[in-house]
């Protein structure tokens, strides 16, 4: 019997990451019938939004997703489609593996972090308040009423940072259960409880609480994220589980993918109750859309955590296996995987799956 899977192309680069993704998928044997439903910038003109209803009824409806990027307007236009389906679907955990595969070149011999990162609080939570506005003066004097000695500069935007104790709790308890899952060691909670220590230092002390079920079986420490950043470019084998509120997890897994060869390389997985949906890091990369250019190992590693988390396990380790030859041997892989950007020997998006795909049977 096959398995519904709802498929979420995305925009940008994401159709081409994604057909190159189901194809491996398919190739391993495990059946699924994928369910295609669009969202983003190439639907907002048919559909008037770019997150059309059948696409959260489809998630819903199917519990398990994949997605390719989408791309989010700076500044202005309409609020990110991948913020919208976290906090819709209430996925809070984001789930991003940084594991150096052989043939990568990096500045060190080996790294195999994962990284919990909040997904539905924090400054992402989306409540701000424009500069000028009678909602943010009304704020601002409500807040200096509250305390008399807050200082702001006149009319300020303001973008609030909520940070609770659910959230805090359920996502140190995700990575406490994650470390526990795949045999970790330790679980180290990043923070700017010294300057924020009403929010962070909640977050430190819901860890402290939380660390307390799993003494003796996960070790916990926790590190100011300024300081993480340089520790994880110097020692990253020091590092373990990484668990962070939401703004530091979106910035140290850049910087994580960066030390494992790059955004086109590092897998994700947004996960809550009993629905899933997988993605890159990555964005929609504009400037390589239609291309066939773009690197499809990040989704297609996303979709490895995807039949794992199916119970698929075989299929899941197959498919790895068959991304890591091709990264090892070199040959054929897309142009950010190769020394040189420029070398004419890349190969493109598709070529890549299917050299992934022969290295499969
Ligand atoms: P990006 O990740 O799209 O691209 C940054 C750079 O990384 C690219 O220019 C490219 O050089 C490289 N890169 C990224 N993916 C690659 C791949 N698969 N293969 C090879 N190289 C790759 O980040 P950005 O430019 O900051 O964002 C572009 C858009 O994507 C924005 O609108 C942003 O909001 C959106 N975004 C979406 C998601 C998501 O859908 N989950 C995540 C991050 C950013």
């Amino acid at each position: 019997m096959s398995r519904k899977i709802t498929l979420i192309p995305g925009d940008g680069i994401g159709p081409e990451v994604a057909l190159a993704t189901q194809r491996c998928v398919d190739a391993t044997g495990v059946k699924i019938d994928w369910e295609v439903v669009h969202a983003g910038t190439d639907i907002m003109e048919k559909a008037g939004t770019p997150l059309p209803d059948n696409v959260l009824e489809s998630v819903r409806r199917n519990k398990v997703a994949i997605k390719g990027p989408v791309t989010t307007p700076v500044g202005s236009g309409f609020r990110s489609v991948n913020v919208a389906l976290r906090k819709e679907l209430d996925l809070y955990a984001c789930l991003r593996p940084c594991k150096l595969y052989g043939g990568i070149k990096s500045m060190h011999p080996k790294i195999d972090l994962i990284i919990v990162r909040e997904n539905t609080e924090d400054l992402y939570a989306g409540i701000e308040f424009d500069a000028g506005t009678s909602e943010a003066k009304q704020l601002v004097q409500k807040i200096v009423e509250l305390n008399p000695k807050a200082k702001m500069h006149p009319d300020p935007a303001i973008s609030i940072k909520p940070i609770s104790v659910k959230g805090s709790e359920r996502i140190i308890k995700f990575a406490f259960e994650t470390a526990l899952k795949y045999g970790r060691k330790k679980v180290t909670a990043v923070h700017k409880a010294n300057i924020m220590k009403c929010t962070d230092g909640l977050f430190l002390k819901v860890g402290r609480e939380v660390a307390k079920q799993y003494e003796g079986r996960v070790a916990f420490e926790d590190r100011i994220v300024d300081n993480m950043c340089m520790q994880l470019v110097q020692r990253p084998q020091d590092y373990d589980v990484l668990v962070l509120p939401n703004l530091y997890g979106d910035i140290i897994s850049d910087l994580c993918a960066g030390l494992i060869g790059g955004l086109g390389i590092a897998p994700g997985a947004n996960i809550g109750g009993d629905t899933a949906l997988f993605e890159a890091t990555h964005g929609s990369a504009p400037k390589y859309k239609g291309l066939n250019k773009a690197n499809p190992t990040a989704m297609i590693l996303s979709a490895v955590l995807m039949l794992d988390h199916i119970g698929e396990k075989q299929a899941s380790q197959r498919l790895e296996n068959a991304v890591a030859k091709i990264i090892r041997e070199g040959k054929y892989v897309t142009y950010d995987l190769k020394a040189d950007r420029n070398d004419p020997t890349a190969v493109g998006t598709s070529q890549m799956a299917d050299a992934i795909i022969a290295a499969l049977k």
